[in-house]
């Protein structure tokens, strides 16, 4: 919220002409582009000149209303039969498209009691009502019911305690305040964090039972009026989701294999990412009645939410009664995969995917992404009717299956993945869109190339251009003057790494391919994420009403691939990746030296007696344990593998530049074929194929999402875990391995760059 205001702000007060005194800002439209000789710049522009004029929020739109009139999650009629309209699309834009079948373990509730014992009777409704003139809000026959896909089954009773947002932190304060949830049912709140997370830690602490609810605070009243007369989740919205644990995503049945017909499976019970215990998603309106039962030491500030009570944390006297029961059946998912087959170097595949299942309707989550995709790919098949063909080969996938546990992408990836490897350039992933600002997330080697795409782009409502734009809030985000100028400074957007969470997963952590991941939002009024309010009507009232965002998301991304597909070489710059790599190294020597500071201040605080000196005698807490202050670990094998790196892409880059000095001639044929073959393989160096030590489905040694933060990137996992664990030995173990990684990574750099300089002219 913050940063949305000060940004408007600050664009309200800059002056006009601006675009004109920075030189980084040349007009969209014009100037070199990366990976393009000086002949192939100009018809390059003229096909995406032709291809931003042609979408049309028209057609996104009804895209969006004939995808989201039904509810349509995985085993749903209205699943298979939105893949088999988005087969007939591609197929009617000329694609080669087909869909690709798996079958998966997808359980849905057959079982779902909420109910309070003690001190008084309460049965929760566990139901979200139809709103009046919201047409799809009353498909009850085809809803699936509030549920957490994957809990474990269970029917357990005992008494409440609130445990904030259920993380590692908030138990510790638990146990300085003498409380266990040994034996409870917990209640957590919706936010920070991966909401798997939740019931994993809880059952780490011993909790026989999970409860999650929708606090106002994060998503309701506190942040405005309630649907339907604003956008923000009403009093009995609940937010469906996954809970399946981290270990690997995809079908718990099949880890690292493709869930085909013949496909060995797990039995049910050796499933490692079900929960250990049961959980339940809840609204406010079910959860007042039992927080309001607590009593016990009120809970502290930051732990409480905007309900008209006195938070407490229990234990009890709140006794309660929850029974989950799922159907746990295999259901089949229909990944569509649409190819438009390249012209010259057909054998390289340039990839773009959006998942087209919901919860519910989910006209945001995620069909403002796929029916945006859709449009760029329409837009596509009429360029190539009419004679464009592009050089490489261009792949759409819409995925089913994301939301249960990124099903459809991972188990075609594990399906594909010796194919991918030999042939994928780069994958580009969307899911849901909204209104605001485009923050790219992948892997920095495209860090450049999202930004000259953005360059190109208008932003629909300022009239700036989404680089612009984006660069400008990156001003106004900055908390130092030190950060403001590095901002100022950039020439390209801050690409943040990518760890879980949507379909890119599999393709940059199991099978170590560039990736890029582009929406808009920030500036949407509310959200029903996993409601059956996120629908049409909802979309259309709240979010991005003329579908302006939806054309720019189409536009953006639509760019890019065009750009991916056409271009000389691949249009990788290697600079911002190195930097963002020596920013994670520096990152983990500043956790080691951050935890030697504030063990060693906390032991001394304990010997001094300042826990019990401070806290007040009537309401007692515990001190912090001691703890061992970490060892000094040592870092050199990274710290030289990311210099050797930084040389590797400064040399690289120096040849891109000498390049462009010298009028960015048309590099001979053979000189271009090494050079895309050098540059294809160096995203595959960052895997080792043992994958991470406790996580052996991630491959990738730099991007990854945390154990701990679900979503959330932990760059360099293999020892940053470790060390958030305080297995110090362990995390130094893992160090010359991924500094082996990332020596092999600066090598095939600079096999590229020496394709590179062997192709430049010889300046006379
Ligand atoms: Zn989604």
């Amino acid at each position: 919220m913050t940063f949305r205001s000060i940004a408007c702000a600050l664009l309200a007060l800059l002056p006009l002409n601006i675009a004109q005194s920075e030189t980084d800002l040349a007009p969209s439209g014009a100037g070199p582009l990366l990976g393009y000789s000086a002949e192939t710049v100009a018809p390059q522009r003229a096909v995406e000149k032709k291809f931003q004029e042609r979408v049309s929020a028209a057609n996104i739109r009804e895209n969006m209303r004939r995808l989201s009139a039904r509810p349509h999650h995985v085993g749903s009629a209205y699943d298979k039969d939105n893949a088999e309209w988005i087969l007939a699309k591609f197929k009617t834009w000329g694609f080669d498209a087909k869909i690709e079948r798996f079958d998966v373990l997808f359980p849905t509730p057959k079982i779902r009691v909420l109910e309070m014992l003690q001190p008084t009777h309460f049965t929760a409704s566990l139901q979200e009502p139809a709103v009046a003139g919201d047409p799809t809000s009353s498909q009850t026959a085809e809803q699936l019911p509030t549920y957490n896909a994957y809990s474990a089954d269970g029917d357990v009773t005992a008494r409440l305690v609130y445990v904030n947002y259920g993380s590692r932190e908030d138990y510790d304060r638990l146990d300085r305040l003498g409380i266990s949830v040994k034996g409870a049912i917990v209640i957590a709140r919706y936010g920070q964090g991966w909401r798997g997370i939740k019931p994993k830690v809880a059952a780490e602490h011993g909790a026989i039972g999970c409860i999650i609810y929708s606090d106002p605070k994060g998503d309701g009243y506190f942040q405005g009026d309630e649907y339907p007369a604003g956008g923000w989740r009403p009093k009995d919205g609940v937010q469906r989701g996954s809970v399946m644990d981290t270990d690997y995503p995809g079908d718990p049945l099949t880890p690292g294999v493709g869930a085909t017909p013949d496909a060995k499976r797990l039995a049910l019970k050796d499933a490692k990412t079900i929960t250990k215990i049961p959980v339940l998603p809840i609204s406010y309106s079910d959860a007042l009645p039992l927080l309001k039962a607590l009593k016990g030491p009120i809970a502290p500030e930051e732990w409480r939410g905007a309900l008209p009570i006195t938070y407490h944390i229990g234990p009890g006297p709140a006794q309660v009664h929850l029974q989950v029961v799922s159907n746990w059946d295999i259901k089949p998912i229909y990944d569509v995969i649409a190819v438009l087959h390249g012209s010259q170097a057909a054998d390289q595949w340039v990839m773009r995917g959006n998942h087209h299942d919901a919860w519910v309707n989910g006209a945001e989550d995620p069909i403002s992404g796929q029916a945006a995709m859709l449009e760029e790919a329409r837009v596509m098949g009429e360029l190539h009717a009419q004679g464009w063909t592009p050089k490489r080969t261009i792949i759409y996938c819409a995925w089913d299956g994301e939301e249960p546990g990124l099903l459809g992408s991972v188990e075609w990836v594990e399906t594909h993945i010796a194919e991918l490897q030999k042939h994928a350039i780069s994958y580009l992933n969307s899911d849901s869109n909204g209104r605001g600002y485009m923050f790219p997330g992948g892997t920095q080697d495209l860090g450049s190339f999202i930004s000259g795409v953005a360059r190109d782009v208008q932003d629909p409502e300022t009239h700036l251009s989404v680089y612009q734009r984006a660069h400008l809030a990156s001003i106004a985000a900055a908390k130092t003057s030190e950060d403001r100028n590095e901002a100022r400074k950039r020439s390209d957007l801050v690409v943040e790494a990518l760890g879980d969470g949507s379909d890119f997963t599999a393709f940059q952590d199991f099978a170590g391919i560039s990736t890029l991941s582009v929406e808009f939002g920030d500036e949407e009024d509310g959200t029903e994420y996993h409601s059956i309010y996120d629908d049409f009507y909802w979309f259309t009232h709240f979010s991005d009403m003329d579908f302006v965002y939806e054309r720019a998301l189409s536009q953006t991304a639509g760019t890019a691939m065009l750009r991916l597909a056409d271009a000389d070489f691949v249009p990788v710059d290697y600079a911002p990746q190195a930097e963002a790599i020596a920013k994670y190294v520096d990152e983990l020597e500043k956790l080691l030296k951050d935890k030697q500071v504030e063990f060693t201040e906390r032991n001394l605080e304990l010997k001094e007696g300042v826990f019990e000196a401070i806290k007040d005698p009537r309401k007692p807490i515990g001190p912090p344990p001691a703890e061992i202050v970490p060892p000094y670990m040592n870092f050199a094998p990274l710290k030289n593998s990311v210099e050797a790196l930084r040389k590797s892409a400064d040399r690289y880059s120096s040849a891109l530049a000498s390049l462009q000095a010298l009028g960015s001639p048309m590099l001979s044929t053979p000189a271009l074929e090494s050079l895309n073959a050098d540059l294809l393989s160096v995203s595959r160096l960052f895997l080792n194929p043992k994958g991470l030590p406790e996580r052996p489905w991630f491959k990738n040694q730099v991007y990854a999402p945390g154990a701990y933060t679900g979503y959330g990137a932990k760059p360099i996992a293999a020892v940053r875990e470790y060390m958030d664990q305080k297995k110090w030995k362990e995390a130094e173990a893992q160090v010359p391995q991924v500094a082996q990684v990332l020596a092999n990574v600066a090598a095939g750099i600079d096999k590229a760059a020496a394709d590179l300089e062997s192709g430049l002219p010889k300046a006379h």
